[in-house]
């Protein structure tokens, strides 16, 4: 679906991003793991045009195909921006609007979705995360879990080809993690593409079909999460594993 390489990037003087090279297949769960400030997140905005690189390419197998060591068009980071939904930390819901109007939101405004169509789906997707009768609630009523839930909603009817998660369980207070994740696995076995940034190790060696290591700007390591959580080559993604796990 989608294949990262050389990706590149630094914030004054401080080289975040040192040449990272991934692919992404079509279904498949991929894992980007490692110590905080080593790029994880980083690459994420990357991959939809929230951050440019200085250099490397983004390329999805049926397109765009963005260089960043030239000008980005506004065409390419808006298509970038289109092929990808992201799902952040905190939901970032609009306070002011239901649980429904944060779902169709997205769909009506930025890609013409008829309003009972987008309605619908919502519906639909609210249900398949039990979340139907909270549709005319506002986020402010719901609790932590379930407003990330409908943020995974959200994301999940812009229909997009690629769902990317930045630590959507880490500010979450650790009983309502597991309904998080139970999410995200559903949605990993109903053939999702994902890409997803945590510090959950069971979770991505449970779920994940490839894990990143991440350190220091460059994938240090990568591998089936069997094999990289039971024999990692490098001491230091050792030492991170046996750290958190
Ligand atoms: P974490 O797990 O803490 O989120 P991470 O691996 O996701 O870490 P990034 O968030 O990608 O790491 O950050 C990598 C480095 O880039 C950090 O040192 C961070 O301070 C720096 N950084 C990120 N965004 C900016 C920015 N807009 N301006 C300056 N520095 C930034």
């Amino acid at each position: 679906l989608l294949e990262v390489s050389g990706l590149t990037k630094t914030f004054g003087t401080n080289r975040v991003l040192d040449g990272v090279d991934f692919e992404v297949r079509r279904g498949e769960v991929v894992a980007l793991i490692g110590p905080s400030g080593s790029g994880k997140t980083t690459v994420l905005r990357s991959l939809n045009g929230l951050e440019t690189p200085e250099a490397g390419t983004v390329a999805f197998a049926d397109g765009p195909r963005v260089d960043f060591a030239a000008p980005v068009s506004k065409a390419d980071r808006i298509a970038l921006r289109d092929r990808s939904a992201m799902v952040f930390q905190h939901h970032n819901l609009f306070p002011h609007r239901t649980v429904l109007q944060n779902v169709t939101e997205g769909p009506v405004h930025a890609h013409g979705v008829p309003k009972a169509e987008a309605v619908a789906r919502a519906e639909a997707l609210l249900d398949r995360v039990g979340l139907s009768e909270k549709r005319d609630a506002y986020p402010f009523e719901l609790s932590g879990g379930q407003q990330q839930r409908v943020g995974i909603v959200r994301a999940l009817a812009l229909q997009p080809a690629l769902l990317l998660f930045d630590e959507p369980t880490s500010a979450l207070d650790s009983e309502l993690v597991g309904e998080v994740l139970l999410v995200l696995k559903e949605l990993a076995e109903e053939g999702w593409t994902m890409v997803i940034v945590t510090h959950e190790l069971a979770f991505a060696r449970e779920v994940a079909d490839e894990v990143l290591f991440f350190d220091n700007g460059i994938v240090l390591e990568r591998g089936a999460p069997k094999e990289l959580f039971s024999r990692p080559q490098h001491e230091r993604t050792r030492r991170f594993i046996d750290r958190i796990l």
